[in-house]
């Protein structure tokens, strides 16, 4: 058959989803100057596709411009087609970042951590997903069988990440029904995200070429274990050196590192209705799920919110090297672009304003009484999608980092989302969350 192969301009929009538009591959050269026409209005399009109240109505014209940089070229050699995208950034008329391309917000987040520590951002995205089909067969925790049964998968999935740009790190079965996890090595600024974007799609590409679906949502079953996204952060400083660790800090912390962390403790509370952003989040987010339920730093704890890492190093150099902190209370219903984003300037106030290192908890914070907790300075994260909402919202500090209009606009999405779910028990909620991440 002929055929003029296509390649698809994406954004990851602020329901964290991959969408754009497609041009012939013979065009690639125009299109990375002029880009592909785009609608002001597409930023209410909500994770269902219902269009939440939009203040810009059917005015206003914007191009996405893909960059090379973030593009795959993905060839099964299955006799399938050849997948072909290529993220990019969303800019107006005059060539200037639309205030809602979230990709262009997360650069900006990076030049404001610049400004504030000297220090740039090496990440990575960490991904749990379930299969859709599949018994679930107990005894498959982390097991070798449960791992064997998708091996052919999981191997397509190694080289279709390679092929794709991704260093893949691990691949495993992870502790919930038919949930897996995978991970890649990080990445600098702005590129750990590309590759966050790049994994989810390429993973579901993979499943489907194996006539199977996966999913991302943050909780499939309300009585199982939630899918996390925990986005690992370590920092260089001007010259290129680790900044992270310092031997002689609490926990290792360097002091620029105990700041950033502390800023986003500080405002944590206000900013997880960016990394957490689906009504069926908090369910994940409840103590004893090893996710996140209160601001705390933990010590190689998996239930806080952030925790420092284990290294395997002795030496303080190589520690240096491989010392990193990790943000738990991030799922795959959020942009990599945006949750990156709201983390990094949070950590930057933290910085700004000197903030001390926080105390680091290795201990059950759900058996302290709320004033014990209040006393020690840690909050119960909200619990539902609408107060995390009006946290953020109500927090001024936290919306000035963002443009002007972006709080009204964001929250607007997300209560049109949440609207969608009205009529909806706790286990369909689930379930249309599924189908769509
Ligand atoms: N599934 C857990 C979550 O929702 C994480 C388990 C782990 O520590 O890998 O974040
Ligand atoms: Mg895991």
């Amino acid at each position: 058959m002929i055929k003029n192969p296509l390649i698809f301009a994406a954004t990851s929009d602020v329901a964290g989803k991959m969408r754009g538009k497609s041009f012939p591959v013979s065009d690639l050269e125009k299109r990375t100057q002029k880009g592909v026409g785009w609608t002001p209005t597409n930023v209410m399009i909500t994770c269902f596709d219902a269009i939440a109240d939009s203040p810009f109505g059917a005015l206003g014209d914007l191009l996405l411009i893909p960059d090379e940089s973030a593009g795959v070229a993905l060839d099964f050699k299955d006799g399938g087609p050849v997948e072909r995208f290529m993220l990019g950034d969303i800019v107006d008329l005059d060539g200037q970042p639309w205030e809602f391309c979230t990709r262009s917000l997360l650069k900006a987040a990076l030049d404001r951590l610049k400004a504030a520590g000297g220090i740039s951002l090496i990440s990575a995205f960490e991904h749990e997903f379930q299969f859709k089909s599949g018994d679930d067969q107990p005894g498959q925790a982390y097991g070798h069988e449960g791992f064997a049964q998708r091996r052919a998968f999981a191997e397509t999935l190694m080289a279709a990440l390679d092929q794709s740009g991704l260093a893949s790190d691990t691949f495993m079965k992870e502790y919930g029904a038919n949930q897996y996890e995978v991970t890649n090595d990080p990445a600098a600024g702005h590129q750990s995200a590309d590759q966050a974007v790049i994994l989810r799609e390429v993973t579901r590409m993979t499943a489907k070429r194996f006539n199977e679906d996966v999913t991302f949502t943050p909780i499939r079953d309300p009585d199982g274990v939630g899918n996390g996204v925990h986005i690992h952060i370590s920092f260089l400083d001007e010259s290129g050196a680790p900044a992270t660790y310092d031997k002689d800090g609490v926990a290792g912390m360097s002091k620029i590192t105990g700041s950033f962390i502390a800023g986003v403790l500080k405002y944590l509370d206000s900013i997880i209705a960016l990394t957490a952003p689906s009504d069926v989040s908090y369910l994940r987010l409840t103590p004893h799920r090893w996710s996140a339920a209160y601001n705390n730093l933990g010590f190689r704890d998996r239930e806080a919110s952030v925790r420092i890492c284990p290294v395997t190093a002795t030496d303080p150099s190589s520690i240096a090297r491989q010392y990193n902190f990790e943000y738990r209370a991030a799922d795959a219903a959020a942009s990599p672009y945006l949750a990156l984003a709201a983390i990094i300037h949070a950590g930057a106030q933290g910085i700004e304003d000197a903030m001390p290192a926080p105390n680091v908890t290795e201990e059950d914070l759900s058996v302290l009484s709320p004033e014990e907790l209040k006393s020690r300075g840690y909050v119960r994260l909200p619990e539902t999608l609408e107060l995390a909402l009006q946290r953020f919202e109500s927090n001024e500090t936290v919306c000035g980092w963002f443009p002007a209009d972006f709080a009204a606009v964001y929250t607007a999405h997300k209560r049109g989302e949440i609207a969608h779910l009205n009529d909806k028990d706790t286990s369909a909620r689930c379930a249309a969350y599924e189908e769509v991440y």
